[in-house]
């Protein structure tokens, strides 16, 4: 919903403190605001001050811009300050359910029944907020127009607060009754929740000092606001809980990889379930496509076609058939297509084919087999077995990754996601206050190495081929960016970086490789990833000699240390889950590359997409666009 003058809002507990600076935030954008309060004259200068705001957008509109309802929120007459609001305004927009208080009394040792205490401060804090919200829902349901409830939670509804547990108990129900309202979403009408840690008002200075200093101080009121705005503006935000803290910034909370667990176990509907259901619909086909090769060779295109074959039915025990929607393209897709993934295996290469193509991709389940009791139909997932180029692919139930959403960017986190944070915390020992430098860096995987290497405070060097590139680099907060179709990479290493660097997260070979072994620093650590310069030469990836490369580590104690991901399948889950939380507190950006690939015969443009140079981020193909128009629409 976009913030404009004419609409209008009610908030709760508004005549002091976030509620007030709420009003205040509101009334500046334009927008009517009704401020319910038991305080009145706090109240009335609120409405005031609104009306003075509100003075800038509007000129004899021939009722209030600002309303004071004194009313307790645990009272009978809530109801009037609503229908107040209705009668002046013609609906409702917005509601803020701001009011709350703080629990004084010790409530084991409370004497009375407890309805001045501690049951006070749950009917304040819990019950009228539920019966704000239903009073909200039905306005907004009467005039049928969008809407969004905003609850005001706490952080101490997502921890304990051991000082105040009857406060904490309130919030965590807000936080649960709200999260369980998502599907009001479906009316048009969102609810959701706001967590902040502690704000400076008359409640939060409650707090001791010392303990606000180890929470890294007061959140800031404009944070709160930010917040508030943020569920208000983003579309996408229903059943959200938005955790503020000091020390992390803005999260919502839980994050998927949380969300994931209950979602993937629960058997009773869930909201991601239900809104992922329903798109699955049709029955399943009788059979399917897939990209298989047929033909051992670097070129993908010669390499393979496009096969149908029957889906079997019904699934394999132990098995599951998802549905693909999405599927990652990689380099080494021409390494998989010309049989160099087999070597070591067979000495008859040829004895193989046909094989399925495609590392990765993400889709719904759309049918289990027996025995399988912890995944069902409609919930999405990803996988990264061999085959994700096809329409359909049945797996062991035992390689589902859950996930929230099955998304270009989740493709992108798997195999070169995965690559990133693996490999640089497991080969490259990753640690702080080094300085990495990332080949290929606007890549795939690259875009991952250089924003965990900052996440973990290093100075990050990348290296890129064009000016798109090198801006998407700088957005995701590379120190030095060396754009080599402007800049000799060699001579700005040795002249910015001459006592090298720690770490080089390498994946273009050839004479890249070269380069970077001569700018490593003393005890420096070079991590092969790839070698995408060398996978498309004339006849193949060709083996190179590296002469004097011993003597060079040795004299330097320097390391030299390949990385390949499928030896690392130990980590994937717990690797996918710490990139989940990033990307969903927005500390990790993921690129796509803009390049639209839809079905399964745009792979091979898609495969030499990716080594043309032209791509920039992770290159997705579209499987199934129809899938994507309806999960848009959700
Ligand atoms: P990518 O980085 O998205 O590949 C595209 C980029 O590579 C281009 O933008 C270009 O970057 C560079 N490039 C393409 N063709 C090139 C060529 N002929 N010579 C030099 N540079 C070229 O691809 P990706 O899938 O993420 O893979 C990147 C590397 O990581 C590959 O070497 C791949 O094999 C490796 N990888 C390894 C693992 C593992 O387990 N070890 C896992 C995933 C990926 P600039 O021109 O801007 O530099």
């Amino acid at each position: 919903m976009e913030l404009k003058p004419g609409l209008s809002a009610l908030v709760t507990g508004g005549a002091s403190g976030i509620g007030k600076a709420l009003c205040l935030a509101l009334a500046a954008k334009g927008i009517f605001v009704t401020i319910v309060d038991f305080s009145e004259e706090k109240g009335k200068e609120v409405a005031s001050l609104v009306e003075i705001e509100n003075s800038k957008f509007h000129q004899n509109l021939g009722f209030p811009s600002a309303i004071f309802v004194k009313c307790d929120v645990t009272s009978l007459n809530l109801n009037l300050a609503f229908e107040k609001h209705v009668s002046t305004y013609g609906g409702l927009d917005i509601c803020i359910n701001n009011a709350g208080i703080a629990n004084t009394a010790l409530f084991w040792k409370d004497q009375t029944d407890g309805t001045k205490t501690w049951k006070h401060t749950i009917n304040v804090n819990l019950v009228a907020v539920i019966d704000c919200t239903r009073l909200a829902i039905k306005s907004m349901q009467a005039l049928q127009k969008p809407g969004v409830i905003i609850n005001m939670g706490s952080s101490a509804g997502l921890y304990p607060m051991y000082i105040d547990p009857i406060y904490s108990a309130t919030k965590g129900g807000v936080v649960m009754f709200t999260r369980s309202l998502a599907p009001y979403r479906r009316q048009g009408i969102r609810v959701n929740v706001l967590c902040p840690e502690f704000v400076q008002t008359e409640m939060g200075e409650k707090a001791g000092a010392k303990y606000i200093t180890l929470l890294g101080g007061y959140v800031q009121m404009e944070n709160v606001v930010k917040g508030a705005f943020d569920l208000i503006v983003d579309e996408s935000r229903a059943g959200s809980c938005l955790w503020i803290t000091n020390r992390r910034g803005m999260e919502y909370w839980p994050g998927p990889a949380e969300e994931a667990k209950y979602l993937v176990l629960s058997s009773s509907s869930s909201r991601r379930k239900i809104s992922f259901r329903a798109p699955l619909g049709a029955q399943l086909p009788q059979s399917f496509e897939k990209v298989v090769v047929h033909k051992l060779t670097h070129n993908f295109r010669d390499a393979t076609h496009i096969v149908r074959t029957p889906l079997k039915l019904p699934i394999e025990s132990g098995h599951v058939l998802l549905k693909i929607i999405y599927a990652g393209v990689n380099a080494s897709d021409v390494n998989f297509s010309s049989g160099r993934y087999f070597l070591g295996n067979k000495k008859d290469l040829s004895s193989l084919l046909p094989f399925d193509a495609g590392f990765e991709a993400v889709g719904i389940i759309a049918a289990v087999g027996d025995s399988v009791s912890n995944l069902e139909v409609g919930t999405p997932a990803a996988i990264m077995v061999y085959g994700g180029y096809a329409e359909f692919m049945t797996v062991p139930s035992k390689h589902i990754l859950p996930i929230g959403r099955p998304d270009p960017e989740v493709v992108a986190m798997l195999t070169s996601g995965l690559t990133a944070s693996i490999a640089l915390e497991k080969v490259g020992q990753m640690e702080s206050g080094q300085v990495v430098l990332v080949t290929a860096a606007a890549g795939g995987t690259g875009q991952f190495a250089v924003q965990l290497a900052k996440l973990a405070g290093n100075k990050v060097v990348a290296t890129c081929g064009g000016k798109e590139k090198a801006r998407l680099l700088k957005d995701l907060g590379v120190d030095r960016v060396i754009d080599y179709k402007t800049e000799d990479i060699k001579t700005v290493l040795k002249n910015e970086f001459p006592k090298g660097v720690d770490i080089v997260y390498e994946s273009v070979g050839g004479d890249m490789f070269d380069m970077c072994l001569n700018a490593l620093a003393i005890r420096g650590r070079l991590i092969v990833i790839g070698m995408i310069s060398q996978y498309q030469g004339e006849h193949g990836w060709k083996p190179k000699n590296y002469p004097g490369l011993v003597e060079k580590l040795l004299t330097k104690s320097q390391s030299v240390a390949g990385f390949f991901l499928p030896q690392y399948s130990y980590l994937w889950k717990e690797h996918l889950a710490r990139q989940f939380d990033l990307y969903s507190s927005g500390k990790l950006k993921v690129a796509i590359d803009p390049k639209r690939f839809l079905g399964l015969h745009s792979v091979p443009d898609a495969v030499e997409h990716l080594h043309s140079g032209r791509s920039s981020g992770k290159v997705v193909v579209c499987i199934d666009s129809t899938f994507e128009q309806k999960m848009a629409k959700l």
